[in-house]
């Protein structure tokens, strides 16, 4: 069980760690957890017994999480603290972002995008859908039935810098920036959803585009952010956004010294990638007026949710919580870190 305050409305950036528990193949080679969340902080437990405070390890003195799940955490409760807050700000006129960041088996897909693969019974939402959820809650309140909003969803997916389409057989579309430094995904479906369920159908649709063709070895999902989009739009216009992207695994950023050409350049592409959105958030935290978004084909989709008096961004960094990922785990620890 966890204790956890009030989630502040206010912040702009919201910065979260969520850890795992051990999974069964972890379990049977006996890996031990070191990781503890007594509260709000996140501690390291180095040996078994004894508990090693994280900031020994880090160059920084204090981390800076909004909150902290431990692995009785569940998605509803993961999304309660750190998408909820943020579903409002589409129906101001706002842009709202949310990432799952961290290593490949972290938790990230599960987080975001759920589990429909037991279908009925075993089914978890993930937040894309309990955010899609409580659109439609809102959108029938009576303060905003009357105002003709309509919602739309895209799902696309980016890898080695090029965009593809993945409620629409993962077509390759292109990206255009006009003078007005306005950037279009040119082609990307947008599927109007006039229902939760309508929307369970497109996660699932997309989801099984985005996997398919992979081979567990080189599954090209833990080397690609995958992005999926709420749009308001009252009378044909664009009135809110929100992107909820589930981001490629941060180790794969350090395949930099691979043997492999192609994996070479998409390690180059994903820490390039990873880099830019880090500074991208950061400018919107410190009300920046240069962001950094030509970067990285991400931050270049995702413009406009990085400038404007009513963005706001929420990340969610996944931990493993075994021995084997502990370098890994504090790479992700001190990215989260400085998002903030
Ligand atoms: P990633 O997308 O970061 O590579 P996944 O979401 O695919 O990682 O998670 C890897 C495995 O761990 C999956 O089988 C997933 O169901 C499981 N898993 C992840 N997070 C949790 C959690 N909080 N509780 C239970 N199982 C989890
Ligand atoms: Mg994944």
């Amino acid at each position: 069980p966890i204790c956890i305050t009030d989630p502040v409305e206010e912040h702009r950036i919201c910065v979260c760690v969520r850890k795992r528990p051990l999974n069964k193949q972890e379990l049977q080679k006996k890996e031990c957890d070191v990781i503890t969340v007594p509260s709000k902080c996140v501690l390291l437990v180095h040996e078994p017994k004894q508990k090693v405070d994280l900031t020994k390890y880090l160059d920084t003195q204090a981390f800076r999480f909004d909150f902290s799940f431990d692995e009785s955490a569940s998605n509803e409760m993961v999304y309660r603290f750190t998408a909820r807050p943020l579903v409002e700000t589409i129906f101001e006129g706002g842009k709202a972002t949310c990432f799952a960041y961290g290593q490949t088996g972290s938790g990230k897909t599960h987080t975001m995008g759920g589990d429909f693969s037991g279908r009925a019974q075993n089914a978890s939402k993930g937040i894309y859908a309990f955010a899609s959820q409580d659109v439609f809650l809102l959108l029938n309140q009576p303060r905003y039935r009357s105002q003709e909003l309509e919602v739309y969803v895209t799902f696309f997916e980016i890898y080695n810098g090029k965009v593809f389409d993945l409620l629409n057989k993962k077509t390759k579309l292109r990206v255009l920036e006009d003078g007005k430094q306005q950037v279009q995904v040119v082609g990307l479906q947008e599927r109007q959803v006039s229902c939760a369920e309508d929307v369970i159908r497109m996660i699932e649709m997309g989801t099984a585009c985005r996997t398919s063709g992979q081979t567990f070895a080189n599954a090209s999902s833990s080397r690609s952010h995958a992005c999926f989009q709420i749009l308001l739009r009252q009378r044909g216009k664009l009135l809110g956004k929100f992107s909820l992207v589930d981001l490629a695994g941060n180790e794969r950023g350090a395949d930099t010294s691979s043997a492999d050409r192609q994996t070479r350049m998409e390690g180059a592409e994903i820490n390039k990638s990873l880099l830019a959105l880090k500074e991208c958030i950061r400018a919107l935290g410190q009300n920046k007026s240069h962001t950094p978004f030509r970067e990285s084909k991400l931050t270049q989709v995702l413009r406009d949710s990085f400038i404007g008096t009513n963005s706001r961004t929420c990340m969610i960094a996944m931990i493993s919580p075994g021995m084997s990922s502990c370098e890994y785990t504090l790479n992700t620890l001190r990215y989260a870190d400085r998002v903030k």
